[in-house]
């Protein structure tokens, strides 16, 4: 299974990321991630660092070459999950043309949909206990009395939707062209992990 994965940021992307390779056996392939750890190595130009910590997109052409060599892996036989890439039209169609050469194609795009109203509203009542880790929603998880908690600087409402914007504008580039050659399938991402674990299963369930 050669799969993307996109959700707008809050959407639960990562859990059911988690989920689907676990199940099917795939490696979950992050551009961000990568990127990440080059600049940890100190693989990073400055100048692309930089954008990056502006929260710009780094060059088409640098990101396609890094996913290019990433996909020929030998854990990528049996498929792969992508998350966070393509992101603009032009990796997407150099996508293609990369698994073109090697005879292969995309099987499906997962877009999880989850209204504005409930992202903004998930986000500026979710609380991280700093000794633990563990997220709470002050209203329907709520945290223990004693519990130390920080509301992350990009869970308030302004920059949350920004983000959302940001993500709406990227992907009204990105879905219509995936729409086109009927590789889309939406699925509702509001409920429980587990159903919508389900939902994302029956989409790609064979009709
Ligand atoms: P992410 O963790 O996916 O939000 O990515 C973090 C940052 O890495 C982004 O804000 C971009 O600066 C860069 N980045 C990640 N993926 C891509 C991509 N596909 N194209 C361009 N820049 C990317």
């Amino acid at each position: 299974m050669r799969l993307i994965l996109v959700g707008p940021p809050g959407a639960g992307k990562g859990t059911q990321a988690e989920i689907l390779c676990a199940r099917l056996g795939i490696p979950q392939i992050s551009t961000g991630e990568m990127l990440r750890a080059a600049q940890a190595e100190g693989d990073l130009p400055e100048e692309l660092a930089r954008q990056m910590a502006e929260g710009g997109l780094l060059p088409d052409a640098m990101v396609l070459e890094l996913i290019g060599t990433r996909l020929t892996a030998a854990d990528c036989r049996a498929g792969f999950l992508l998350d966070g890439f393509p992101r603009t039209a032009a990796q997407a169609t150099g996508l293609d043309d990369m698994l073109g050469k090697q005879g292969a194609a995309l099987d499906s795009v997962i877009a999880l949909e989850v209204p504005a109203e409930q992202l903004v509203e998930r986000a500026v009542h979710r609380r991280t206990d700093k000794r633990t880790g563990k997220i709470y929603h002050l209203k329907s998880t709520p945290p223990p009395a004693d519990a130390e908690l920080e509301h992350r600087g990009d869970d308030h409402e302004d920059v949350v939707r920004q983000r959302i914007a940001t993500y709406e504008t990227m992907t009204a580039e990105l879905l219509p062209f995936y729409d086109a050659r009927g590789l889309l399938r939406r699925v509702d991402g509001v409920g429980s992990v587990e159903a919508v674990a389900e939902r994302v299963r029956a989409a790609l369930s064979p009709t």
